[in-house]
């Protein structure tokens, strides 16, 4: 909701809380006829306040739906950063290229720094 639907929003209530009080002081002086129209006055602000609510709901659902549809497929960067930063990290980190391509299950004799426990 932006600030000019926020305000219209206020100023509605605010109106209907003035349209009830002309509906009122029409009432106390026999104006009948004035006092419904004023009383129909207010229902119409309601009314409005309410339907404020239901298009700021539709146009947040509208909003997150483009969102989503906008975002490339795939995982989001940040959790795609993650697993890189991993991968990496265990590339960094493994005793050689072999092992670290079967996941530990073989060695390079040549290469591997833990030759001496892997023989
Ligand atoms: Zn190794």
């Amino acid at each position: 909701m932006n600030h000019l639907t926020r305000a219209l929003a206020v100023l509605y209530a605010l109106a209907s809380a003035g349209l009830l009080r002309c509906a009122l002081i029409s009432e106390q002086n026999g104006a009948t006829g004035y006092g419904l129209f004023f009383v129909g006055c207010t229902v119409l602000f309601g009314l409005a306040v309410a339907h404020h609510a239901w298009h700021r709901r539709q146009l947040h659902a509208a909003n997150a739906r483009l969102e989503r549809a906008a975002r490339p497929p795939g995982p989001h960067p940040a959790a795609l950063a993650d697993r890189f930063a991993l991968a990496w990290h265990e590339l960094e980190t493994t005793c050689c290229l072999t092992g670290w391509s079967s996941h530990g299950e073989q060695h390079d004799p040549n290469h591997c720094t833990l030759k001496d426990h892997h023989t």
